[in-house]
């Protein structure tokens, strides 16, 4: 059993932890409940032993740290954090403690009025208007210092750049950046499609879509706004928060329209219970219910602690959870031919829809949690969106329940499913011609650092496939102009233009080729030590005999890209689209530079270069590819062991760094001219 004090000194750190993923990463890797549990008992612990409570503790914290990618914005009022109620009775306790620390006179004797409104899953923001016009924006950070956001809230539709009415001098109005359930729903649709990992809840989809160095990229992200505040509200002739919110409703600014005055704790209380079901009915996900005392005056009297405000409290919902029976479990295959396995479960209502799938993402949380088919389950909705498993009422067995085993095989195209050392998915091996890959792997097969396919992109890629054009890669080499003339947007010209480009695509180098066959961890790095100008092998037939210890033993290739390599040609569908491609004509021998030549070029030899900014007369894969081929190796980052940096324009914090650690740069164009060296 532990002390009191161990314990203590446990949750400082896990809670800080988990803060710390959760407002800087925003990638949390615990549920909301489970982090507000966590953060009550330390605060519970710090109640009961204060001469231990540590002034950083992060239950005296707002938010995390501000990034140093963003400018940084001081908040001329801080923005504060919430104190948080679970129930009617914390609840009543509250507006008990507001009329105590309000004196006597509070609300003159009157019951105080409140305004309940929805509080809102996303982050807090602060936008400036100056003279009508919106001019500055930042997020809450660490309530003292948020970061710079101007340029992404622009690209919110709903924000008006200049405000209905006149407002001389400048106006701060504050609220919450959030994404819709459709919009996080498709961001989520997408992502798992790519096999990138999910955003846990609509908060941090909005988080992480807002602060992007990129406008572009949060513009694609479909973010919404609603404001809810007003700051120094009375100078702006504004006496109560019902007042503020239809103010800024007619200053042209997006408000939410789940609020309500309420005169007395009784009414508050049927706000929240009304809302508890109703608050699924709309479009945006909410946690609980602010609860404001309307009349501002009294703001001031109350004050603040260094955390939260003390004349208003948000109320949690508790989350929702519903039991029932999984019916079967499916195994569904992603693009690059992950096998998740996703529960059928028996028809339940929750949180507003009708739920029969939930992920249950790998082979290991499904061990983790045991769960069977047949199980009676507690399921519930992360970020109350998500279905998820949360366990098995192992209670409720009778015997009969079946335990999955993940299969050896992809349920789509029969090749073998394997799970990679490190790996936690377990995929199916025949990259190359799956269907369920085939897109994916058709895109990437003729991509510029692959088979350099012109013109075979993504939405051409998807109609060959649909179309059933093509099944597999070595099809490529089959396509002829009739096939390709009946297809969406493709004139005799461009026909034309692809099959010439799939034609020189034959002569592509050895590496590039294997490059393009989208072996799991065999990226261009991994291919050029394969077969490269100073690779290990000279043909594929060389590469398909030799077994998984010799590939290991080759210089630049690891236990894990052997293993992945190894299973791949293991697999006799890719032996077969090896020996087709082979026979189209693909190149299938390595073509070295002569030795003398080789040795000459050698300008990068042991060095790591990183790049930073735009460079103008190369690509960025073009220069890395040229850095590569003599000698270099190319990173992302600046460290201590990078030997020179190449500056192009706009360059950011990358150059910074490698002025602090004194590390060699040099401009674009000394950049070329080292090139003809
Ligand atoms: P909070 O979300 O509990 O409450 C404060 C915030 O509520 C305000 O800053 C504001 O942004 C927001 N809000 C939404 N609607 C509002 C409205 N109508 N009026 C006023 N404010 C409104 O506090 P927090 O400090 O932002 O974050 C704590 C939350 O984050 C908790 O829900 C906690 O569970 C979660 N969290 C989770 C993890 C994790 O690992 N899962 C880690 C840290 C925090």
């Amino acid at each position: 059993m532990k002390t009191g004090e161990e314990r203590l000194a446990e949750l400082y750190e896990e809670v800080a932890r988990h803060a710390r993923l959760y407002y800087e990463e925003d990638s949390p890797v615990v549920s909301d409940a489970e982090y507000d549990a966590l953060t009550r008992e330390l605060l519970e612990l710090e109640r009961a032993y204060p001469e231990l409570a540590r002034p950083d503790s992060p239950t005296k914290r707002v938010g995390g740290a501000v990034l140093d990618k963003f400018r940084k914005v001081e908040h001329e009022e801080p923005m504060l954090s919430l104190d948080n109620v679970f129930g009617e009775g914390e609840l009543r306790a509250f507006v008990t403690r507001l009329e105590q620390g309000a004196g006597e006179d509070f609300c003159a004797g009157a019951a105080p009025a409140f305004v309940c409104e929805m509080k809102i899953d996303g982050l807090a923001v602060s936008l400036v208007y100056e003279d009508g016009v919106f001019a500055r924006g930042a997020t809450r950070g660490d309530g003292r210092i948020g970061e710079d956001v101007t340029e992404n809230l622009r690209t919110i539709r709903t924000l008006p750049p200049r405000l209905k009415q006149d407002v001389p001098g400048r106006l701060e109005v504050r609220g919450e950046v959030l994404i819709t359930r459709e919009q996080f729903a498709e961001l989520n649709r997408v992502r798992e499609e790519n096999e990138e990992p999910l955003f846990a809840n609509p908060r941090n989809a909005a988080a992480g879509s807002l602060r992007q160095l990129d406008s572009r990229v949060t513009a694609s992200r479909g973010l919404s706004v609603f404001l809810y505040y007003i700051v120094d509200a009375e100078k702006h002739g504004v006496t109560r928060q019902s007042g503020a919110l239809r103010r800024l409703e007619e200053l042209g600014l997006p408000t939410q329209k789940a609020w309500k005055l309420c005169r007395s704790f009784e009414e508050a209380a049927a706000f929240i219970e009304t809302w508890r079901e109703e608050r699924f009915s709309l479009n945006y996900a909410t946690d609980g219910v602010v609860l404001k005392l309307d009349d501002i005056a009294l703001w001031n009297r109350l004050g603040s602690t260094s955390h939260a405000p003390r004349w208003a409290v948000a109320f949690k919902y508790p989350p929702e959870e519903v039991f029932t029976r999984v019916l079967g479990i499916d195994i569904s295959v992603g693009r690059t031919g992950a096998l998740t396995p996703v529960a059928n479960l028996e028809p339940v209502r929750l949180g507003g829809t009708t739920v029969q799938r939930a992920g249950l993402h790998n082979e290991d949380e499904l061990r983790r949690k045991d769960i069977r088919i047949g199980d009676r389950v507690r399921v519930r909705k992360a970020g109350e969106i998500i279905p998820e498993v949360v366990d098995v009422d192992t209670g409720a067995r009778t015997g009969a329940e079946v335990p999955f085993v993940m299969p050896e095989t992809c349920p789509v195209c029969g090749s073998p499913a394997v799970r990679l050392p490190g790996e936690a998915a377990v995929r199916c091996s025949n990259r190359a011609s799956c269907p369920a890959q085939l897109k994916e792997g058709l895109r990437y097969f003729a991509s510029r650092g692959g088979m350099d396919i012109r013109g075979l992109g993504d939405k051409l890629a998807e109609q060959l496939v649909e179309k059933g054009v093509v099944r597999s890669l070595a099809d490529i080499y089959a396509l002829t102009k009739e096939n390709l003339m009946g297809l969406e947007r493709m004139g005799e010209k461009s026909a034309q233009n692809l099959l010439g480009s799939i034609e020189k695509s034959k002569k592509r180098p050895l590496s590039a080729l294997i490059a393009a066959l989208g072996i799991r961890f065999v990226g261009d790095r991994a291919a050029d030590a394969l077969a490269g100008p100073d690779g290990h092998f000279d043909s594929m037939e060389a590469l398909r005999n030799a077994s998984e210890e010799e590939l290991a033993g080759i210089d630049g290739i690891g236990p894990v890209i052997a293993s992945s390599a190894a299973a791949f040609f293991r697999d006799p569908a890719n032996g077969e689209l090896l020996t087709r491609l082979a026979a189209s004509g693909v190149s299938m021998t390595a073509v070295r530079p002569p030795r003398e030549d080789a040795e000459k070029k050698k300008t990068f030899a042991g060095m790591t270069v990183v790049f930073t900014g735009e460079l103008s007369s190369v690509t960025r894969a073009e220069a890395e590819e040229k850095v590569r081929a003599l000698g270099g190796r190319v990173a992302g980052s600046v460290s201590a062991k990078t030997s020179l940096v190449v500056a192009g324009e706009s360059a950011g914090s990358k150059l910074k760094k490698a002025h602090t650690l004194g590390v060699r740069v040099v401009s674009e164009t000394e950049f070329l001219e080292m090139l003809e060296q």
